[in-house]
């Protein structure tokens, strides 16, 4: 039913020295989106200025005494929730504290820091830390629907450094609810409400199924959570999640979202060891009863946040429409693997810088 389409060819071209060269790219479509992506193998060789090794921490990394997220001002210059969602204005689970976005971007909208820590190097924060945040995202996601049964489109996103979206560098979650949907939600209800009419079942389970007997592309698994390398993906060593069969937030548990940020911390650790600082990463979240969507996390890398890096998003992208990166899925999914191991990373030296 999920059509894995992928497609090579040559573009050839005769090189300074006079030899005649075939350059391969495939084109890849998405069992899901149908969207295409290219990868285009020989830029792999193309030198990346600020990707050869994780870059230090910005000249203002220190800078705790502006920062309106660190625990000094946090109470006196981050806003508080509306009393009728929360009497208590923010949200406290652990070290996590969430409260609204003083810039939102739809009719609810808060951000869930994950601690006191202003800068975090990618890879080295808290599973626990992760989780608190994750699950103060669910506490007030739960609150809104509660509260409008309309705001049924959800997400949970996050710009890891400037260079991937954050405006604060304090590390934070965005968490978002509204009665319209953005594009990606929309179609995303639409491919699993398609996939379930035609085949009776739940589209990622299916896409898992599809990925687990192919296997090239499987990482492995953190408790009932499911990883691997995207097929077609649309942003650099893209890193699905999938967690089976669970359409809503009322139907996670506390184990699930714990599960889910040693996943998170697992990309986190494998984007370190390419010398990669900055990522973004989104959960969509269906609250409509439609019971077909189910969660599915993506994360992808960024162009690193340092001085003189260009960005990854090119004409090409930003025009055309079409993802074009450098490394194959598989790939991306025999570098990552490691990370997936029990005991496999901070012992083994595949880690680090
Ligand atoms: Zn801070």
């Amino acid at each position: 039913m999920l059509a894995f389409k992928q497609e090579r060819f040559h573009s050839r071209i005769v090189l300074p020295t006079g030899e005649v060269s075939d350059r391969v790219i495939e084109v890849r479509t998405h069992p899901i989106t149908g969207r295409t992506c290219r990868i285009t193998y020989s830029r792999g060789a193309e030198r990346e200025p600020g990707a050869g090794a994780l870059p230090a921490p910005p000249p203002f990394a220190a800078d705790r005494g502006t920062c309106p997220f660190c625990r000094a001002q946090l109470g006196t210059q981050t806003p508080r929730l509306d009393p009728a969602l929360a009497p208590e204005g923010r949200l406290v689970r652990g070290d996590s504290t969430l409260f609204p976005n003083l810039y939102p971007y739809g009719r609810y909208s808060a951000v869930s820091l994950f601690g006191d820590g202003h800068f975090v190097e990618i890879g080295t924060d808290r599973p626990e830390a992760y989780a608190d945040s994750f699950l103060n995202c669910r506490d007030y996601l739960l609150r809104v629907l509660a509260r409008d049964p309309g705001a049924v489109w959800m997400a949970i996103t996050q710009n890891h450094l400037p260079s991937a979206g954050g405006s604060l560098l304090h590390p934070h979650l965005q968490v978002q609810a509204d009665r319209l949907p953005a594009n990606f939600q929309r179609c995303l209800r639409e491919a699993s409400a398609r996939h379930h009419r035609r085949s009776g079942t739940r589209l990622f389970a299916d896409y898992l199924r599809a990925e687990q007997q192919a296997g090239a592309r499987c990482l492995g698994a953190t408790g009932a959570w499911q990883w691997l390398a995207a097929f077609a993906p649309e942003g650099f060593f893209e890193i699905w999640g999938i967690l089976p069969g669970v359409t809503s937030l009322s139907r996670t548990t506390e184990e699930h979202w714990r599960a889910l940020a040693q996943g998170v911390l697992n990309t986190q650790k494998f984007y370190r060891s390419l010398g990669r600082n900055g990522y973004n990463l989104g959960l969509l979240l269906l609250e409509d009863g439609s019971d077909h969507q189910e969660l599915r996390v993506v994360l992808t890398v960024r162009s690193n946040h340092a001085p003189w890096v260009r960005s990854d998003f090119t004409g090409f992208e930003v025009m055309l429409g079409d993802m074009a990166t450098f490394a194959a899925p598989e790939q991306t999914a025999a570098l990552a693997r490691p990370f997936w191991q029990d005991r496999g990373v901070e012992g083994s030296g595949a880690g680090g810088r």
